[in-house]
């Protein structure tokens, strides 16, 4: 007898819902829905058109596309051949597409028909021969010159039962790339292996949670995280795994949204905050009932103000916390605290560490300052699914991993009972009279104030003080919104929750905050426009 290992392997997450409930069904946005059986055999057929076309093991497969079915077909299909998939993101400039393309040496492009007056004027400036596949929502669609055939097409022609090869499961699987504040996109890789056990982290994370927090196998899920972003956080991988009912929504309009969460009775979703606030803002939230909708909040903390407005249409919301470089889940909210208290600080504060994830607060020499809820840090971690590395940056790698642990770059404090609260990223801290002000804080605390739609909190440099924190905020009403703002900070430092010196100078109003491509705040852009007098 020879014992057999086992790889961990992508292909393994959609064995147990094809075995248990094939008859589930996965929706598009336009009406069209398709089972876990044929959902299945689209990606046999995906397997066979791309090996047809060349594209095999160790190859790199980029995808421009709306959140769609089609683009979950891409989750499973392209790793599986042992390529990886390289998830463009379509909101980059493009001359950062371009870059991306060529810095991820893509050996092919599916790309829907909405991007081709983006990715066409490249095709002449990508370094390397590419394939080109066309995504088209209509089958007679022309087909573009140089472009080997439009999908549909290239599936019909297949036969069913395609065999995937074995691999090994530090096989690379997903590319994607991330936007810091100065220098190129730097491109960020999973494995197998990783993915799958992010995959039962999560599941091991939110499961388990006794009541109606979680993730469920009776949930309906619909990504509000695009799919080229840390691919949906991962969630994709989780609601198959588990043979949810799931809806990908194509573009993201507030009214359409909105409409697919209640058509479909969405149960489960994962945004940023800004998205979430949208949503609440359209006219078509005030009749919309979204009582049954459980969602967690990443990619940005989660302000006290909008947790409020989630809990008063009946949200069931926590913030979790990530970052690109850990696939992203590493902590989420304590649920089970929420649903006995309902207590909306619980349900914000960025939480306790995930299964399998290793959380630490230190000091620049990587000691671990005390876990006393006030004390703060630089949040390092450890866990089976951070990234090993930036794809062809050693120096960006090396940088990541000092000392052997993943830098998030996020400044925070752990309380006794091991809850971390991030409290700002290194890079937006503001400084004054040498002490750090926490932007989080004061963006939280402000958003509770009636007629501040959306507010955040920056430095700017000051003779005196180093840095003193301005608020920069989208306001409905006149000028008593922002006395009221005054006064609610002067509460929170008569409570002791805020130090006198952290209570913002000025409030300067503005039409809209900058955002980035995936839909955050853009501290930098907003900082940028305080130096040169654009806002002021
Ligand atoms: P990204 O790599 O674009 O996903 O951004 C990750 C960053 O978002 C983190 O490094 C944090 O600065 C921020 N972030 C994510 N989740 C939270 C949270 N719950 N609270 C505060 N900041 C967060």
């Amino acid at each position: 007898m020879v014992a057999t290992g086992f790889d961990l392997v992508i292909g393994q997450l959609l064995r147990t819902p094809a075995r248990r409930n094939p008859d589930q069904t996965i929706h598009d946005g336009e009406g069209g829905v398709r089972t876990y059986r044929q959902f299945h055999a689209r990606i046999d057929r995906l397997g066979a058109a791309l090996t047809r076309l060349g594209l095999g093991h160790g190859a790199t497969v980029a995808v421009l596309d709306w959140d769609t079915p089609r683009y979950l077909e891409c989750y499973f299909a392209v790793p599986m051949l042992g390529a990886t998939l390289h998830t463009v993101n379509i909101r980059l400039s493009p001359e950062q597409i371009l870059y991306t393309i060529n810095h991820a040496l893509d050996d092919a492009i599916l790309c829907h028909e909405d991007f081709l007056p983006v990715l066409l004027p490249l095709l002449p400036r990508i370094t390397r021969p590419v394939t080109l596949i066309l995504l088209s929502d209509h089958p007679d669609a022309p087909l573009p010159p140089g472009f080997a055939g439009e999908l549909e097409t290239l599936l019909v022609a297949e036969a069913p039962g395609f065999t995937f090869p074995d691999l090994t499961e530090d096989t690379r699987a997903t590319l994607f790339y991330t936007t810091g504040t100065t220098g190129d996109p730097k491109g960020v890789t999973y494995s197998h292996r990783q993915l799958v056990l992010h995959t039962l982290g999560v599941v091991a994370a939110f499961g388990p949670v006794p009541g109606v927090g979680g993730i469920k196998t009776d949930d309906v899920y619909m990504p509000i995280t695009p799919l080229f972003h840390v691919h949906a956080w991962g969630y994709p991988y989780v609601a198959t795994f588990l043979g949810l009912r799931q809806v990908y929504p194509g573009r993201y309009e507030p009214a359409r949204l909105l409409a697919l969460l209640t058509a479909h009775r969405v149960t489960y979703s994962h945004c940023v905050p800004t998205i979430l606030a949208m949503l609440l803002a359209a006219p078509e939230a005030a009749t919309a009932d979204l009582s049954h909708w459980k969602v967690t909040i990443g990619g940005a903390a989660l302000p006290e103000g909008l947790a409020a407005q989630a809990r008063a249409k009946g949200i069931d919301i926590h913030a979790g916390y990530g970052m690109s470089e850990t696939c992203p889940v590493i902590c989420i909210a304590d649920m089970v605290s929420s649903q006995t208290s309902d207590d909306i600080g619980g349900r914000i504060a960025t939480g306790k560490a995930a299964p399998l994830v290793t959380l630490r607060v230190v000091d620049p020499d990587l000691r671990d300052v005390p876990h006393d809820g006030r004390t703060t840090g630089e949040v390092v971690a450890r866990a089976p699914w951070l990234t090993q590395g930036y794809l062809r940056n050693d120096a960006g790698t090396a940088d990541l991993w000092r000392g052997g642990w993943m830098h998030t770059g996020d400044v925070g404090h752990m309380s006794p009972d091991g809850t971390l609260r991030i409290t700002d990223r290194l890079k937006d801290v503001i400084k004054s009279g040498g002490e750090w002000v926490s932007s989080l804080a004061l963006e939280s605390l402000t958003s509770t104030v009636a007629g501040v739609r959306e507010v955040a909190a920056v430095g700017i440099p000051d003779d005196r003080w180093g840095e003193r924190p301005v608020l920069v905020a989208v306001i409905d009403g006149d000028d008593e919104v922002e006395t009221a703002i005054r006064a609610r900070l002067q509460a929170a430092v008569a409570a002791g929750d805020l130090p006198k010196w952290a209570v913002p100078d000025r409030t300067i109003r503005v039409q809209a905050i900058p955002k980035t491509s995936v839909g955050k705040q853009d501290k930098k852009v907003i900082r940028q426009m305080l130096a040169t007098g654009e806002i002021g």
